[in-house]
Parts: C-alpha cells; structure tokens; sequence
C-alpha cells in the first residue's frame, strides 16, 4: 500500500489578518478524489479557535493539489475549520463564500488576483543595503540586472511550483519598490480562485524557508515614498463579458461605490497606510471609477473599454486581504445589488 504525504492547510484565528497553518498526514492508499481524504483534527487552542479545556477543532478537505515541492504523489489539502460537531467555525469564512458563491452561480463569476508581496532577509527589504536605502523608486518595476531586481531565483521557483501544481497561474513581475514582486492567479470562479490564491501563498511562504527569505503580505512594508502592496481583484460576470456588458460593468461600479466602507472593512488590515492617494491609489476615504486610471477605486482596463465588454479591476483590496470575504463582497454588491 502507498503511502501519501499530504500537508493539511487552513487558517487560523488570527485578528486582525488570518495565518496560514499546516501539518502533515501520512494517508494510506490511494487518493483519486476529494473524499478519499479524510478530516482531521488540531490543538485550537494554540491557534486562537479554541480554549484550552475544549480545544479540538475539525479539519475538513475542501480543495486538493499535487504537491510540487514533495512530488511522487504527495498533496497540498486546502482545508475548512469546523467545530468538533461538525458546524461552521466562526473563523470559517470560506463557508460564507461558499454559501454567497452558491447563490450566484448563473451569473458565472469569474475572479482573478494580483497578488503583490515583499521579501524581507535579516529583517530588512530584500536587495537593499543593510539598514540602508536603495535608489528611490522608478527603475525597479518589470526590471531587469542585478541591483534592478532581487531574490528572482525564489520567484522563479514559486512559479514552477504553482504551474506544477496545477494552478490557475497567470503571470508574475517585479515591482515598483525593490524587493516586491507580483503574481496573478484566475481567471476562475469564486472559491477556487480563493483555494488557489491561498495555496499559492503558502508554496511561496514555505518556498523563501529554503532560501531565508521571509514573505511579508504587509500593504505598506515601508513608511515614506515607497509602494504599498496591493491585491488588485479582477472581476466579471457572464453579462459583463457578453457584448455590450460595458453597461453593466459601469453600473457595477456605481454600486460598489454606494457600498464603499463595507467593502473596506473586509480588504485588509492597515490598508489605510496603502490607500493614500498616491502610489498608484485612490484615497481610501474616497471612491472613484475611470477606464485605465491607476489612481481610481475601480479601474476600467482599456481592453474592456475598447471591445465594449470585459472586466473590472477593484484596485482597493490590500496585499493582506482574505480572498474568501474580498470575493463575497463584491458577489453580493454586484450580483446581489447588496
Ligand atoms: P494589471 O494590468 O492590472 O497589472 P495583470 O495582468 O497583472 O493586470 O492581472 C490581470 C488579472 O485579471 C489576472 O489575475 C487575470 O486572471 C484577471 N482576469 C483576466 N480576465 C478576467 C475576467 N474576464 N474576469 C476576471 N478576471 C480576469
Ligand atoms: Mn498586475
Ligand atoms: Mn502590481
Ligand atoms: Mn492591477
């Protein structure tokens, strides 16, 4: 009988911002779909989900992949938080998603992240002199040459990686602060651009272990005139998508900009450092939408503008945001006309 080596993921009670955890099962057989993996347990009590005097907490298999780091079989196992009788835990927002996603599916949502992140080694920005400063910004992004671009062999890993996996990887480039990089995720429907944006997190976190880079998913790493970390969200429907759904996407935005604080609420902690109006954003106490306009909420990108119909870019979810609860707002603004 095989043995598989499968690493269980979830997210843990952290406030104000969720951590990713993992362990390690060995299972025993073969695994050709979901329920062949079986639920499992953890101390939530070292966790923030539960007191120590009744701290079992029930993981359950939601989203599998190959492992591309272990390979010869062994699997990443995305996993949702129950209680020990089997209800929703309150740190579970991939159930909200699931149960918002669920309503919606007619109109076919598609979803797909830009996921901005920082590296850090010894505590400081990765390629910068230490405790020093590198040239101000301007060069750096989509750059190329050494002292233009660092730590590129650990991105171009992480990509392998994801492809490796099986994920819905689309692109990665080098940021406008040096040490920041970019990658996107999607298009895909809600929960599994989420599965697969967390799974791509983790392989990136685990991925800088072997090289002593830490990843840090902070919107502002640094204070002063550096670039924020953003996790710009693309988004349309089958309407918006379908000849003439340019209509429909404006009217999206002015709904999303009705529902502006609740949709800030849930993209991320800190974001107020990011959302300063300058950088490449819009200020956080404002909501602004235009076609190609990098300083808006809302970008409208210039190939929907041009073919009439296409998607929306919300330019406002921080590097840190929860994909489960960003992609439940904004199903149940648009879609659901909140
Ligand atoms: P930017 O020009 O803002 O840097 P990127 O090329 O980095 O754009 O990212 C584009 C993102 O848009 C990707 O995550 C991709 O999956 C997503 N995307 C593309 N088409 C659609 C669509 N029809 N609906 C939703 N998301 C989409
Ligand atoms: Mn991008
Ligand atoms: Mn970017
Ligand atoms: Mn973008």
């Amino acid at each position: 009988m095989s043995k598989i080596m499968a690493e269980y993921l979830w997210l843990d009670g952290s406030m104000p911002t969720a951590q990713l955890r993992s362990k390690t099962k060995i299972i025993e057989g073969t695994v050709t779909r979901l329920e062949d993996i079986p639920e499992w347990g953890f101390d939530g009590s070292s966790t923030q989900q539960a007191s120590g005097h009744f701290s079992d907490c029930l993981l359950r298999p939601v989203y599998y992949v190959l492992d591309p780091i272990r390979k010869e079989g062994s699997l990443l196992v995305m996993c949702e938080v129950l209680n020990p009788d089997g209800s929703v835990h309150a740190s579970n927002g991939r159930a909200r998603l699931r149960e918002v996603a669920g309503e919606y599916v007619n109109q076919d949502p598609w979803f797909g992240i830009e996921q901005e992140y920082t590296l850090f080694k010894n505590n400081w920005p990765a390629g910068w002199p230490a405790g020093g400063f590198p040239a101000p910004q301007g060069d750096y992004y989509c750059g190329v040459g050494t002292n233009m671009v660092t730590a590129r062999p650990l991105v171009e890993a992480h990509m392998k990686a994801c492809l490796d996996a099986g994920l819905k990887f689309c692109g990665i480039n080098a940021e406008v602060m040096l040490g920041q990089w970019e990658f996107q995720i999607g298009p895909l429907p809600p929960l599994q651009m989420a599965d697969e944006l967390w799974l791509a997190r983790w392989l990136l976190l685990r991925l800088g272990e072997d090289s002593g880079y830490s990843v840090s998913f902070s919107p502002k790493p640094m204070p002063g005139d550096w670039n924020g970390a953003g996790a710009h969200t693309n988004f349309s429907t089958k309407e918006m998508r379908a000849p003439g759904g340019i209509k429909v996407i404006e009217e999206a935005c002015r709904v999303l900009g009705l529902n502006h604080d609740k949709h800030i609420s849930v993209y991320g902690a800190g974001n107020d450092q990011r959302l300063t109006g300058k950088h490449e954003t819009c200020a956080i106490t404002q909501f602004r939408f235009g076609v190609s306009d990098r300083g808006a909420s809302i970008r409208i990108p210039m190939a929907t503008a041009n073919s009439g119909a296409g998607y929306l870019e919300d330019r406002r979810p921080a590097a840190n945001a929860d994909p489960y609860q960003v992609c439940a707002a904004l199903l149940k603004t648009v879609c659901g006309r909140w």
